[in-house]
């Protein structure tokens, strides 16, 4: 093998390596020059054909013989050839005809033309016609090998560049192919910051066309407030390490127009690498450099992914009001302002009241659909630069941080209240529903975020204690416990275990004979430091963490217990003590078990006592509520219906519900202030009791005349502060002396 051949051999392998074409057809071995040829003779003169074949077999090749063209052609329909030594001057068709043909029938093949003429203008016609070379007899033998090896040579090389350029042509396909259907848009730049390349993905991320975007200057797609921040990193220079690495910028799209001034621009989110472009082989820095290459990945759907992301860390889904993070980000900040300013700001902390009874009785869709209501109903009664937040369930937060003022903030609530108090529609129901408003303002009530939030919610309780509906403004003797509710619960877990909770009782009498007919047992808790504390400072916490269950399950084995005592002691004959029961206890599956139980254990018969249930938590779940007040009725105990008036009153309760007993509620007894006057809520209260078949006390009877209006109104029985308030069991029964 020759040099030259060697060295495009090796080339062509090392494509091969490259490309991974080592097995392609294009790869075929090729003639070694001065190596075996097949070659066919072409001449009318046999004897000369001869001599030819034998001298050329000496050599080595493989030769065929042809008298004239058409064997020779014939022949080069069967078999293959390298070279064809062709006579000029045969009878029939020439061998100038011949070679016509055969440079359009057999392109590949080498033809040596040999003549007996001398004329010039043969030859170059033959070699223009496409003959490698022309040899004029007669010839030498040496002239003969000599053209035959030159042809054979050129052949050779001429089909390794072929080779090579086929492989070239695959190669730049396929480079093509892996730039067009890059999913990042790749680009070159020149060294003035010009396009000079850039694929077919720009039509699909910016929308230019390849063509609007060659020649034109980067920073056309850079919106100018980004232009000094990418500084060079579009038209980078640096490689390697140093070379630009998925920094993030924005570029124009087509749609706002390329840029000519600052404006709002219609931009795409991407993340570019670039790098430098070297001339390796010129000198110094400066002018081996050719420009830039880069990547651009559009990266808007990450981003839109982040964002929603983003939006979904800090935003209640089911309102689409910031969430606690986000109201605690936005506390941060104007604390930090309202610092600064010397300035103050308000913080309200809002919970609905008896949510979760309208979210249990009506289902969650209604529940989630009412805090959708409710939300927008408060988004548009607050203003811009206010945080309305939801902190979860039935909770919210209002940050106000332009209101300095404690008499603003209680106008806002004032106007938040009012705004709620016309009922909600929700899935054909009217919905009914308060709020309950703590208020903390900065800095007066806590100047830390976790200060003003937990002021705020104590106050919220204290609303929610004194009455539910309203609003509260922060004071530190709001405060139970030294630290908020949960030391006031784990007190009060304690003062259980410890016995420091007492029951007490609230005689009843009838009021047509003024004999006591009952007592209602009523808790009470003695305080370490405290002192005496009534309910209603920790019944609602009870409720909220669920002791209530525990406790009133202690309220009711120790009214048993005096009941019994006073039984054995012949004290307690025909009195019915009224015993407070809780909507969680209640709701307890085994609750009506339990209650019969501690009945059994003290000995008392059913008849003794009567449950208050109050009406907001039986529609919690009327179904168990019914069951669980049936098995009791069963047992001879009464079942009262509480605080009759202040919450849904609806009648059908009334007739679903096992009851014996309505207890007007202190309101409506405090309203009655002469006995001319027409009290028709409380009569009519009284008359539908009748004629349900139901007893009736009334609440909260303070003086005679209240007392004498009831009697008239022929009200069975009466309870109230006139006849005394709840009181140790000893004590009621020395008092009225059963
Ligand atoms: P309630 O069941 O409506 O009890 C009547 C409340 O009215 C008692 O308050 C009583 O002291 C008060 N009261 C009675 N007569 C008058 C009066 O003439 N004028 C005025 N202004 N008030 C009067 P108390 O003892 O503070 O209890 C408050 C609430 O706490 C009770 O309201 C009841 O709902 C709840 N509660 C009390 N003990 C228990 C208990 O053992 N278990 C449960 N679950 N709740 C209880
Ligand atoms: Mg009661
Ligand atoms: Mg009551």
């Amino acid at each position: 093998m020759n040099e030259r051949k060697r060295a495009i051999s090796q080339h062509i392998e090392r494509e091969d390596n490259i490309l991974g074409t080592g097995n392609d057809s294009a790869n075929e071995r090729l003639p070694e020059a001065g190596g075996p040829a097949r070659i066919l003779i072409v001449d009318d003169d046999v004897r000369m054909r001869e001599s030819v074949r034998d001298l050329l077999s000496m050599h080595g090749h493989s030769c065929e013989m042809a008298a004239g063209a058409r064997q020779a052609l014939d022949l080069l329909a069967r078999q293959v050839f390298d070279l064809v030594l062709l006579d000029i001057n045969m009878p029939g068709m020439s061998g100038v005809d011949l070679l016509k043909e055969l440079a359009a029938e057999h392109p590949d093949l080498s033809v040596i033309m040999v003549s007996g003429e001398t004329s010039f203008e043969n030859a170059t016609r033959a070699m223009r016609l496409g003959a490698a070379d022309f040899l004029r007899k007669p010839y030498s033998p040496a002239d003969l090998l000599c053209s035959i090896d030159s042809v054979l040579h050129k052949r050779c090389l001429q089909q390794a560049v072929d080779a090579m350029n086929a492989r070239l042509a695959i190669s730049e396909q396929r480079h093509r192919f892996i730039i067009e259907n890059s999913p990042d848009i790749i680009y070159m730049l020149d060294t003035a910051g010009r396009f000079t390349l850039v694929n077919e993905r720009i039509t699909q991320v910016l929308g230019y066309q390849r063509d609007e975007i060659v020649g034109r200057h980067f920073l056309e797609l850079v919106p100018p407030e980004d232009q000094e921040r990418i500084g060079y990193a579009f038209n980078e220079r640096r490689t390697g390490k140093r070379a630009t690495h998925e920094l993030e910028l924005r570029l124009v799209h087509k749609s706002s127009g390329f840029l000519t001034g600052p404006g709002q621009a219609n931009t795409v989110p991407v993340e570019l690498n670039a790098m430098g472009v070297y001339d390796e082989a010129k000198g110094d820095e400066r002018s081996r450099f050719l420009g830039t290459y880069g990547v651009i990945r559009d990266i808007s759907a990450r981003k839109r992914s982040e964002a929603v992301i983003n939006y979904q860390l800090y935003h209640d889904l089911l309102t689409g009001l910031p969430n606690r993070a986000l109201f605690q980000d936005r506390l941060k900040q104007a604390i930090s302002r309202a610092r600064r300013d010397k300035n103050g700001f308000a913080l309200m902390f809002l919970d609905m009241d008896r949510f979760k009874s309208i979210n249990d009785s009506y289902g969650h869709l209604v529940g989630d659909a009412l805090l959708q209501a409710v939300a927008n109903i408060m988004r548009n009664h607050v203003r811009d630069s206010d945080t309305l937040a939801r902190l979860g369930g039935d909770e919210f937060t209002l940050l106000l941080p332009e209101v300095a003022h404690v008499e603003d903030a209680v106008g806002i609530a004032r106007k938040i209240l009012d705004h709620l108090r016309e009922p909600i529609e929700i899935e054909g129901h009217e919905l009914y529903i308060s709020f309950s408003i703590g208020i903390a303002v900065y800095p007066d009530h806590g100047t830390t975020g976790e200060d003003l939030i937990r002021h705020a919610d104590t106050a919220m309780y204290h609303v929610k204690r004194r009455s539910r509906r309203g609003y509260a403004v922060y004071e530190p003797s709001m405060e139970v416990g030294h630290n908020g509710h949960p030391a006031l619960e784990s007190e009060l877990r304690h003062a259980l275990d410890e016995h420091r909770l007492e029951v007490m009782l609230q005689p009843q009498q009838y009021a047509a004979t003024g004999r006591l007919a009952g007592a209602e047992a009523l808790v009470r808790w003695h305080h370490p430091e405290k002192g005496l504390v009534l309910p209603c400072e920790f019944i609602p916490f009870a409720e909220e963490s669920g002791l209530i269950v525990e406790l009133g399950e202690w309220v009711l084995r120790e009214t048993c217990r005096l009941i019994s005592e006073r039984i054995r002691g012949g004290e307690c004959e025909g009195l019915v003590i009224s015993v407070n029961v809780s909507a969680r206890q209640v709701l307890q599956p085994e609750f009506a078990e339990r209650v019969l139980e501690i009945l059994d254990d003290y000995q008392v018969p059913g008849s003794r006592l009567e449950l208050e249930i109050t009406e907001n938590m039986l529609m919690q779940d009327l179904e168990m509520a019914t069951r669980q007040l049936k098995t009791l009725s069963r047992a001879g105990i009464r079942i009262a219906m509480d605080d009759f008036g202040t919450g849904y009153s609806s009648l059908s309760y009334l007739q679903t519900l096992p009851l014996d007993t309505l207890k007007i509620d202190r309101s409506f007894i405090a309203e009655i202030q002469s006995l001319n006057e027409r009290h028709s809520i409380v009569t009519g209260m009284i008359a539908m009791a009748r004629e349900l078949g139901l007893d009736v006390v009334a609440e909260g009877v303070e003086n005679e005349v209240q007392r004498e209006f009831l009697k008239r109104a022929a009200c069975p029985r009466i309870q109230g502060f006139l006849l005394g308030k709840a009181m140790p069991a000893r004590q009621l029964l020395a008092t009225y002396g059963h």
